[in-house]
């Protein structure tokens, strides 16, 4: 019997990337794979990606993967090249490289390359974290566009730090400084991410760059992704293992957090932060048993939590426990646990199996 199972649907992948293609006509879309597909599994989801123009990875690693697993399209290292070593590679196996510090340059100006590396310019428009100076692109660009192992076509990008906060001052002074920056400049440009491209109309540009959202999941915390008309692409599942009573005034789990006032029948379930789920997810956490909302109660363990299923309940061990999925959203569990959906995705396990379905074909 299968118990911590991450099911993944590439109908609703291939969905959500219709989706989010509809929000920029006639931008290419770059899918953001990086960690894995935010810990959906890459290679299962492949087949699902076929309509995306070009995937993105952080690191050079992530990018000969894919090219491993037979990707011929474009792929984007956001993070780019480290050293003179990655850079032979990347330009090899013809991964695009985002440039966004002094090093990267000089490494790139330094050595000949194999192939024409095909380079990107990072701009930092108020991220604060990566990227050159708006007044640097110019020089920047002339400097590239004199390499003779620089691609013709170089392109331009920048990243939202609030993207997801509504009406943001942050955001608004970003696309603006990327608007000046960027008027003349002769190459593609790409600076949507999720947030970007759902939330603010006028930062599509030419390339954009969803990664949460394709997974049908919202960048922000408050929003569902089926209010944006995504569809979850994953579902969380598990089993019942045990079902027990449990008298009222009785602890349950590791440091006794959790006291049940009334006597009730616990079940408890195979999946735990050695899954991924986190330790630090609080009792009342809603967790789905038999489709029925229960709360979860007392400190989760590695392998296993308990759910406070009722003094009524009927479950039996080996019933269906859902801890996230298109009926219970992960952005709901993330609120309860402190954090960003995000981290709860990308966070599984290898324990975890990961499967793959086609719910257009099951209709
Ligand atoms: C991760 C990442 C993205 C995708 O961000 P989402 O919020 O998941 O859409 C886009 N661009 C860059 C540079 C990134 O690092």
């Amino acid at each position: 019997m299968l118990t911590a199972e991450a099911s993944l649907d590439l109908a609703a992948l291939r969905h959500n990337l219709h989706v989010l293609r509809g929000r920029a006509p006639g931008a290419k879309l770059v899918a953001v794979v990086k960690a894995d597909a935010y810990g959906h599994g890459v290679a299962g989801l492949l087949p699902a990606l076929a309509e995306a123009d070009a995937l993105a990875v952080a690191r050079l690693e992530e990018g000969l993967h894919l090219r491993k697993l037979g990707v011929t399209r474009p792929i984007l290292l956001l993070e780019g090249c480290f050293c003179a070593a990655d850079l032979q590679l990347a330009a090899q196996q013809e991964l695009h490289s985002l440039i966004h510090s002094p090093e990267q340059l000089a490494a790139v100006l330094a050595h000949p390359l194999p192939k024409p590396l095909h380079a990107w310019i990072k701009l930092d428009t108020g991220m604060h974290r990566l990227g050159f100076l708006p007044e640097q692109l110019g020089d920047i660009h002339a400097q590239l566009a004199a390499c003779p192992w620089v691609a013709d076509e170089i392109g331009v990008a920048s990243h939202f730090s609030c993207a997801d906060e509504p009406g943001s001052a942050s955001t608004q002074t970003q696309l603006a400084c990327f608007i000046s920056a960027t008027a003349d400049f002769p190459g593609p440009k790409s600076l949507a991410n999720s947030a970007g491209l759902l939330y603010w109309p006028g930062s599509q540009f030419d390339w954009i760059r969803p990664g949460i959202a394709l997974y049908g999941i919202a960048p922000d915390g408050q929003r569902c992704g089926a209010d944006e008309g995504l569809r979850p692409v994953m579902s969380l599942r598990s089993r019942l293992i045990a079902v027990r009573d449990h008298p009222a005034g009785a602890p349950v789990s590791y440091g006794e957090k959790w006291c049940s006032d009334r006597p009730t029948r616990l079940g408890v379930v195979a999946m735990g932060y050695g899954d991924g789920y986190p330790r630090s997810t609080a009792s009342g956490t809603p967790v789905l048993v038999n489709g029925r909302r229960v709360p979860l109660v007392g400190s989760v363990c590695m392998d296993m939590l308990m759910v406070d299923l009722g003094p009524d309940a009927q479950d039996q061990v080996g019933d269906p426990v859902l801890l996230w999925g298109p009926e219970l959203p992960v952005e709901e569990v993330a609120r309860h646990t402190g954090t960003i959906p995000y981290e709860l995705v990308i966070k599984l396990t290898p324990r975890v199996v990961r499967t793959y379905r086609d719910s257009d074909r099951e209709r």
